[in-house]
């Protein structure tokens, strides 16, 4: 049994985690200023005496004793991350700071939440871990994007400098149950709209392309990476590599649903990358890893689930 930080564990994915790692028989301490996050999303842990979950902002220090640390802490939604973009760059770096701190006093495995953002709008297709990325400084976007890329920084500077262990994923966009209703997610969005029989709302022509990963999927890939030996420090892309457009979601949502809700389109964000899709090679050499659950079964469990908060009102 290992005693395990999950910071940002009552969010989305967060969530997952926290869960698996408790049926894995560890003790987790999941921390959370609850920004995005939610108490609902780890109610039903809290009868486990093995899960503590604390309020905690990571942009301050956190003395506590664990032996692995998933880095999770950050609001990973276009809105909620340029509501306050100056907090979003202070809890990636302030955020992996804190964290690395805290992994080198106890010699603590690490592993950071990165991101496909780090690709920004690419030029090349599919992106590798080699892709350096074309991410825009000065945009709307570059408080996450940039956040992220000196996250990583960090991390592979603590391994250098402090012979840290460290595990970088970067994940390419991840849906399921437990997304915030509104936190204008594309896959959340449009399956509240169309429960609502609300107009779908496209960016854009709706050609623009993304690969959407379940969220269990993600979290078996999380835990293989955390499990390589020392000499894995990634990054590695974590995603899955079926492509569709916008539009093509949209109306895969509409079908599963039922729902008669009408395509409406709107302009697209700015800096709003045109296609995303991982190369997923080295992870699947190095940690036999491959999303096994496709895009309609997971719309469809990710359904029943935003059918069932709006049925109780909480949403
Ligand atoms: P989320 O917003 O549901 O979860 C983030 C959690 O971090 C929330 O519970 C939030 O309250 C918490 N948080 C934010 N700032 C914090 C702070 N300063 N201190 C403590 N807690 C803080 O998002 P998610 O989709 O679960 O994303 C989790 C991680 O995965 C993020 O780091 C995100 O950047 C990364 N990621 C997610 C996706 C995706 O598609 N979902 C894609 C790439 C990367
Ligand atoms: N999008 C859309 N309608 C929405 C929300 C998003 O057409 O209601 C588009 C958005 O412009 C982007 C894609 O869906 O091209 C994915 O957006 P999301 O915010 O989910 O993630 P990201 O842009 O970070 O991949």
């Amino acid at each position: 049994m290992k005693r395990i930080l999950v910071t940002g564990g009552a969010g989305f994915i967060g969530s997952h985690l926290c869960e698996r790692l408790l049926d894995q028989g560890h003790e987790v301490l999941c921390i959370d200023n609850f920004y995005t996050g939610a108490r609902r999303n780890v109610a039903r842990l809290m009868d486990n005496a093995n899960f503590e979950l604390m309020r905690h902002d990571v942009t301050f220090p956190l003395f506590v004793e664990v032996d692995e640390i998933y880095n999770l802490a950050c609001p990973a939604s276009p809105i909620h991350y340029q509501f306050d973009p100056v907090q979003t760059t202070k809890t990636s770096v302030h955020g992996a700071i804190n964290m690395l701190g805290l992994a080198k006093r106890r010699r603590a495995k690490i592993f950071q939440a990165s991101t496909s953002e780090v690709y920004g709008d690419p030029t090349e297709h599919p992106q590798t871990e080699e892709y350096w990325g074309n991410v825009n400084p000065i945009g709307f976007r570059s408080c996450y994007d940039e956040g992220k890329r000196c996250a990583e920084t960090l991390f592979f500077d603590y391994h250098r400098q402090h012979k840290l262990r460290i595990k970088v994923a970067r994940i390419f966009n991840t849906y399921g149950p437990r997304m915030h209703p509104n936190d204008g997610r594309v896959v959340s969005n449009f399956v509240v709209q169309a429960l609502k029989g609300e107009p779908i709302t496209l960016y854009g022509d709706g050609q623009q392309t993304r690969s959407f990963c379940f969220v269990d999927d993600l979290v078996e890939g999380f835990l293989r990476l955390m499990d390589t030996g020392d000499e894995v420090t990634g990054p590695i892309n974590l995603g899955n590599p079926g492509e569709f457009t916008i539009k093509q979601l949209a109306e895969t949502v509409i079908r599963l649903t039922g729902s008669k809700s009408t395509l409406e389109f709107r302009p697209l964000p700015q800096d709003d990358p045109r296609q995303r899709q991982p190369d997923i090679s080295k992870a699947k050499a190095i940690l036999d890893w491959a999303p096994t659950i496709q895009l309609e079964e997971g719309v469809q469990r990710t359904i029943a689930y935003f059918d069932d908060l709006l049925k109780s009102g909480e949403a």
